[in-house]
């Protein structure tokens, strides 16, 4: 079905999109968009241009590598002081070793206050785009059946309405987009909570460390500036004693509970605490007619599994990939739509799945347990595991490393 031409909105003009978030997913997909050709409105509710996510380990995998690439962010986010970081994983059975021959590329670490700047930057310098600040979408507008633009509010309260041809919410976790267009929604129960501070310590500064103390985790981000992060996700049963003490029971946390732990004894910490305690999963059907999500406001996953910035970059080039030819030429666009939720759920879907199903704070399963156990002694489970944990290829590539977990795990007792 061919989409119906676009009326002028109050501003008199005719958009290809309006993509409503101005932060990782949102910026990805303007800039992939407006490269492609097309003409986008990109509004963020936040008035200033240095506006940054406070909350995020902003540990980026090496699977979205190829998309910080294509978008051209690697540069001068790696000029701006990002850290390359190889990640070190390590368990109650041992260490699991680095993958053979470098197979795994190192991950990229920037603090969000000097990445999200320069992301948006780059997004208000892409050809086709116009960056709309202090804005914020308080209505959808809808014809024929389908999204065709936005109601904004500026801060004065002055209102606007844009229209567009598609419409992109990615207004993150909460989506307010979401919401107004009654997308389907599905939460997901999360057992575990977060807090986390800025160090500087005397560690390696290529080495990212996470340790699944199963069921609790922690974390160590080297990162720009000297700084390293120092998180933990503990079960939920454990709130009462950080509430108590916070700063005693993180120390005591990391040093005590972790196997291998850190010597974050001899660490500075230098920020305080941020913490944040209820982060259930979401889950959201990623498009209607006129509408796609992209980034958290589509999938949202545990913070543990480390996903979701680089999963935002992701899906901003896969979705501006799959609809500018429709956009930009005469093909349905409900037609690239149905095939961006195909590709997304492709993409995603296994992955989510497994991060959901541990998110509840439950321990390992004997599978996991042994799992992790033949990872630590043999060096072909340890390369699968880092290419999963990465997210660079799905559980189905553990299948032909079944039968070495379970010999690695005998001969490991
Ligand atoms: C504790 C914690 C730790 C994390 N650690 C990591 C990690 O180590 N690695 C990793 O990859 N991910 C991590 N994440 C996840 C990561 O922070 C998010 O997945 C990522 O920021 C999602 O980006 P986004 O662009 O989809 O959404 P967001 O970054 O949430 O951006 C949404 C944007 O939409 C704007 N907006 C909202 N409503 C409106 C509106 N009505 N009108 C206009 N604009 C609007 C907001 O102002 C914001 O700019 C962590 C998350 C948490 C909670």
């Amino acid at each position: 079905m061919a989409s119906p031409a676009v009326r002028p909105g109050d501003d008199g003009r005719e958009w290809d999109a309006v993509v409503v978030g101005a932060s990782l997913a949102g910026c990805a997909t303007a800039i992939a968009l407006g490269r492609a050709g097309a003409r986008v409105a990109l509004v963020e509710r936040r008035p200033d241009p240095a506006a940054f996510k406070r909350i995020c380990g902003h540990f980026i995998h090496p699977s979205a590598l190829p998309a910080l690439e294509r978008l051209g962010l690697l540069e001068p986010l790696t000029a701006a002081g990002a850290v390359r970081t190889r990640l070190h994983v390590r368990s109650p059975w041992g260490e699991v070793p680095q993958p053979a021959g470098g197979s795994t590329p190192p991950g990229v670490n920037l603090r969000r206050e000097i990445m999200d700047p320069i992301v948006r930057a780059a997004a208000a310098d892409a050809p086709g785009v116009e960056l709309m600040l202090g804005r914020s979408v308080e209505g959808l507008l809808s014809e024929h059946g389908r999204v065709s633009g936005v109601e904004l509010a500026a801060r004065d309260g002055a209102r606007t309405r844009l229209r567009a041809r598609l419409v992109v919410g990615a207004d993150g976790r909460a989506s307010k987009v979401a919401k107004l267009a009654a997308v389907p929604a599905r939460e997901a129960a999360h057992g575990r909570f977060n807090y986390a501070a800025y160090f500087e310590d005397d560690g390696p500064a290529d080495l990212a460390t996470v340790w699944m103390a199963d069921p609790q985790w922690g974390a160590r981000f080297p990162t720009d500036s000297g700084l390293t992060l120092y998180a933990c996700m503990p079960t939920m049963d454990r709130l009462p004693e950080f509430k108590d003490d916070l700063e005693r029971a993180f120390m005591a946390f990391m040093e005590e509970e972790l196997p291998g732990p850190p010597s974050i004894g001899r660490a500075r910490m230098v920020t305080p605490f941020l913490g944040k305690i209820s982060m259930p999963d979401v889950w959201r059907r990623p498009t209607l007619h006129g509408l796609a999500l992209v980034g958290d406001a589509a999938l949202t996953s545990d913070p543990l599994a480390g996903v979701g910035c680089g999963w935002a970059f992701e899906g901003g080039v896969r979705l501006a990939d799959t609809v500018a030819p429709a956009l930009l030429g005469d093909q349905p666009l409900d037609r690239a739509l149905a095939r961006y939720r195909r590709r997304h759920l492709r993409a995603l879907a296994a992955h989510a799945w497994l991060i959901d199903d541990y998110a509840t704070g439950r321990p390992f399963t004997r599978f996991e347990r042994a799992l992790f156990r033949a990872a630590a002694h043999d060096d072909r489970v340890a390369d699968r595991l880092h290419e999963l944990g990465s997210r660079r290829g799905g559980p189905e590539r553990m299948a032909p490393a079944l039968p070495r977990v379970l010999l690695a795990s005998m001969r490991a007792g």
